[in-house]
């Protein structure tokens, strides 16, 4: 029986060159991931740096997808893109295009090295809660 799909949650971030350019195409390219669907976007944010060096200001926002997909291959892919845009992961919490991060995946948990669900510093980012409320259409 194939694996039923399920709704997941990603906050996307970018402080880095054209910034809605490099939302824009993270969006598209996430729609083009094999059994991943996009599905909703939320209102995008503008919001501050919290910690690391001196940096631009990011445009923030969350959009929601459906898959069958394990939270892990989903995580692949979404590496694969953050690369394809031109991500270098140089400085700790420094700029960058973009920052795809898996916040929910339907009522799993997940906690691996390289993988922890729900992403655990959601609750601490204003955009995310206000961009999952908006999605859900709650207040
Ligand atoms: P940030 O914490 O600012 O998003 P990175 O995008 O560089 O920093 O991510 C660092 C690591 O966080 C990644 O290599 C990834 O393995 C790990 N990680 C843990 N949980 C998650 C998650 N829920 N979504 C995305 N990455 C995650
Ligand atoms: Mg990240």
């Amino acid at each position: 029986m194939p694996e039923e799909k399920k709704t997941v949650f990603i906050g996307m971030g970018s402080n880095l060159g054209d910034r809605k350019a490099n939302i824009e195409k993270a969006l598209a390219l996430v729609n083009l991931i094999k059994g991943v669907k996009l599905l909703r976007v939320s209102s995008i944010y503008e919001t501050e740096p919290q910690g690391g060096p001196p940096q631009g200001n990011f445009l923030n926002g969350v959009f929601e997808v459906k898959t069958a997909r394990s939270p892990f291959k989903l995580l692949d892919e979404l590496q694969k893109i953050e690369k394809h845009l031109g991500r270098k992961r140089r400085v700790k919490n420094g700029p960058r295009t973009i920052d795809l991060d898996i916040l929910t995946f339907a009522d799993r948990k997940v906690n691996a090295k390289n993988l922890k669900i729900p992403h655990p510093r959601m609750h601490k980012r204003e955009f995310v809660l206000r961009g999952i409320r908006e999605l859900r259409g709650l207040k």
